[in-house]
């Protein structure tokens, strides 16, 4: 029996922990583009850009550790090419591997701001490398553009400014986060970045690059001003990372390519399994909306439960997991439970006493944000859960806001 496992990265490791947590003895492989045994990207932009620290990224596991304590066999910095699904067979650098069962945990990738291809000074924040080119520019005090304003752009500006950078942070929407939260808990982020000295062009495309002698040196904005900058930093969201399948009867999005399954993270190919950035799953929870969250917990909880499902199908259930993520921000945490899809978004708790927002679809609560308030999030992550009504919803806030 051989479990292949493609992308070397949170998903693909917790698949390979539950599958030996599950009493699986046979062969496992690993494959992953990068060179680095897996590691945490959440670091990347947040301890990983401070000045003075290691900037590399600790690994969960060291490849030795991969090998010895997991009995992985891993191809590190190798890219796989195709999947022949009638054969069982990966291909990557000229070789193939059969699989029994395969979990895809590719990831996504950056998408680049069209004609920065090859201008030096400009990155994308995906990888440990793309963390230390954006430290090196910061310790040559570069001025930083950061384009895109949702949770890693808003982290970006959040380190420049604790190392004392010029900041602008540049969104063609009109409240950053937007796209996460919706508009009315975006408008509440304005004030975490502008009282930190982050400047903000909102509501603004970008209309390209200024470049010299190969560098970056400006951003030209739709308004035509032109903001100068030595680093620029895009964020931009992400494009799950299914080149290598196409042709391959995967079945892919035709919005974004990302691999689509059911609600057991299953692919319809036999023995094929995805988690993590790189699938699309219904969620039961929320009337069987396809999700791709995007998020750390996502992809731990489906890499977990791929792996299982991949191995011992007739035990595959659905997840029906409430969507979590966490951004920090000048010291602020921003907490996300559930969808913004919603028709209806209430401040419940006022920003003074820490900001808590509510998310109604007809009478439930299926969505709730927090900033600066830890301890409660989880509380609503339960309630959505557990389909909580929309009144409940409201009294509870207003009991933790106003305790006895
Ligand atoms: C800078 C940054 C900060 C973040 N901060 C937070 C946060 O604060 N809170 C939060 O909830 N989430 C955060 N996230 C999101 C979280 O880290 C991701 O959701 C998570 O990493 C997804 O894991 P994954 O294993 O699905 O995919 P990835 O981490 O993208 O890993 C996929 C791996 O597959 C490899 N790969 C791709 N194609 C191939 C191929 N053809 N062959 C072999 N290997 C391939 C890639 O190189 C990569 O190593 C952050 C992400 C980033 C980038």
């Amino acid at each position: 029996m051989t479990l292949v496992v493609v992308g070397a990265s949170l998903a693909g490791l917790r698949a390979v922990e539950s599958a030996r947590r599950h009493g699986y003895s046979g062969r496992i492989v690993m494959i992953g583009a990068e060179p680095h045994p897996p590691y945490d990207r959440p670091p990347l932009s947040k301890a990983a850009l401070s000045a003075g620290a290691g900037g590399g990224a600790q690994p969960f596991r060291t490849e030795a550790e991969l090998r010895s304590v997991l009995g992985v066999e891993p191809m590190l910095g190798v890219w796989a090419d195709g999947l022949d699904t009638a054969a069982r067979e990966i291909s990557a650098a000229g070789t193939t591997v059969r699989y029994d069962s395969a979990v895809i945990a590719t990831g996504a990738a950056p998408r680049q701001l069209p004609g920065s291809q090859g201008v030096a000074g400009v990155h994308t924040l995906r990888t440990v490398d793309d963390a230390a080119a954006i430290r090196a520019a910061w310790d040559r005090g570069a001025r930083t553009v950061v384009i895109g304003a949702g949770f890693v752009g808003s982290e970006v500006a959040s380190a420049a400014r604790r190392r004392g950078v010029e900041v602008t942070l540049v969104d063609s929407q009109q409240a950053p986060l937007s796209r996460s939260v919706g508009t009315l808990v975006g408008a509440a982020c304005i004030d975490l970045h502008r009282a930190a000295g982050t400047e903000l062009r909102l509501g603004t495309g970008v209309a390209g690059l200024e470049v010299a002698g190969g560098a970056v040196s400006g951003v030209r904005l739709a308004t035509g001003e032109v903001l100068p900058a030595e680093l620029v930093v895009v964020g931009i969201g992400v494009t799950p990372a299914t080149a290598w399948l196409a042709d391959s009867g995967i079945p892919l999005s035709e919005r974004d390519g990302g691999v689509l399954c059911d609600e057991t993270l299953a692919t319809g190919v036999p023995g094929v399994y995805a988690a993590g950035d790189v699938a699309h799953v219904p969620n039961p929870l929320f009337d069987h909306e396809l999700m791709r969250p995007e998020h750390w917990t996502a992809a731990a909880e489906q890499g977990t439960a791929a792996a299982r499902h991949a191995l011992d199908p007739d035990s595959a259930q659905a997840l029906p997991a409430v969507p979590y993520f966490w951004s920090d921000w000048y010291g602020h945490r921003i907490q996300f439970v559930g969808t913004p899809l919603a028709d209806e978004v209430v401040i419940a708790t006022p920003a003074d006493t820490g900001l808590t927002a509510l998310y109604r679809r007809a009478d439930r609560l299926v969505g709730a944000c927090t900033i600066d308030r830890p301890r409660v999030i989880m509380k609503y992550r339960r309630r959505i859960a557990q389909r909580a009504p929309w009144s409940e919803a409201l009294e509870f806030a207003a009991g933790v806001a106003n305790p006895v």
